[in-house]
């Protein structure tokens, strides 16, 4: 079979309405890391400006024809709703657990595509409009709790993972990506498809456009008194702690998230132990520390600790201005 497919414009159309919510995107590896000898993904950047790049349609034809592969996020963080819902699963048990939710998910009338993976599948479901992000998690928590399906993070090291990662993101922050379906994996070498059309792009393409969309009203049905289980929204914080360089990279100078662990996005903060309150042996609860996501000079304990004492116990004092 050639591998070259030609990405005419209507795929690449198509290709847009099903998968991008946003057009910051990351690009895998062309050649393995030297120590893990995984493709690893990255933020593209232009050469000339260093500013990122966004997704373009040739960008996307040219995933699609092979040349490049590329990752999407799930959230827009202009309205924190997403497009799709991905189910990542990876382990032993993969395919049966992602056959398991496909099935109530058909309980519900919903339809979904599994994709399948290096080590296992993705399953995808999309939305007939962008639907909050921190609902779709809870729909699928729910299901997964249901089944008794093991979910990565709450405890266990091996579950699925669903796509988005978060409830809600800052503007100027990402969340997860997840490897665009239909272009060839740098690492395999080969394209994954999706199970129940034909091994072609127009085939798989239309495929997922005749699937029928969750809508809003049905997902507010089904999470209607419902919250994440608690070890989720728990091991979330734990599992994932922020990435640092979420803000454009820059840590000049003192960076308050170098000194906290388990960070987590509350709101317009990362919340964490605060520092000052730990060597005290207090604030158990770990989110008296307030650090504003868009400018991490700017953080508070709430228990009233100054800036002084926080910096102080993660041995940073701020150095005394000598007036004489
Ligand atoms: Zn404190």
């Amino acid at each position: 079979m050639a591998r070259r497919m030609v990405a005419n414009p209507e795929l690449v159309k198509t290709y847009t309405t099903l998968f991008v919510n946003r057009r910051a995107y990351t690009l895998q590896s062309k050649r393995p890391h030297p120590e893990s000898g995984r493709h690893h993904y990255y933020r593209p950047k232009d050469r000339e400006s260093g500013g990122p790049l966004l997704l373009t349609d040739k960008t996307i034809a040219d995933h699609l024809d092979g040349k490049i592969t590329i990752a999407l996020y799930a959230i827009n963080p202009q309205n924190q709703r997403c497009k799709w819902v991905a189910i990542d699963a990876d382990y032993a048990r993969a395919m049966d657990d992602l056959i398991k939710l496909q099935y109530q998910l058909t309980q519900d009338r919903v339809e979904s595509a599994l994709e399948m993976s290096k080590r296992g599948g993705h399953l995808w479901i999309f939305l007939a409009v962008p639907l909050l992000a921190r609902k779709c998690r809870i729909y699928i928590y729910d299901l997964a709790q249901k089944l008794g399906v093991p979910v990565k993070g709450s405890g266990l090291a091996e579950g699925i993972e669903v796509f988005p990662k978060h409830d809600e993101i800052q503007e100027g922050a990402f969340g997860n990506a997840i490897r665009g379906p239909l272009g060839i994996h740098r690492g395999a070498k080969r394209r994954f498809w999706f199970y129940g059309a034909d091994y072609r792009l127009d085939a798989q393409l239309r495929f997922l456009m005749c699937l029928r969309k969750l809508t809003e009203e049905e997902l507010d049905r089904f999470t209607v008194g419902k919250d994440l289980p608690p070890s989720v929204a728990k091991a979330r914080s734990e599992a994932e702690p922020v990435s640092r360089n979420a803000v454009g990279g820059n840590r000049r100078g003192f960076c308050i998230l170098d000194y906290v662990s388990e960070t987590r996005v509350v709101g317009r903060n990362y919340v964490a132990r605060c520092p000052s309150c730990a060597l005290a042996g207090r604030d158990r609860g770990r989110d008296n520390l307030a650090i504003l996501v868009s400018d991490q000079r700017f953080y508070q304990c709430w228990a009233g600790c100054t800036k002084e004492m926080i910096r102080a116990a993660v041995g940073r004092p701020i150095p005394i201005r000598n007036t004489a």
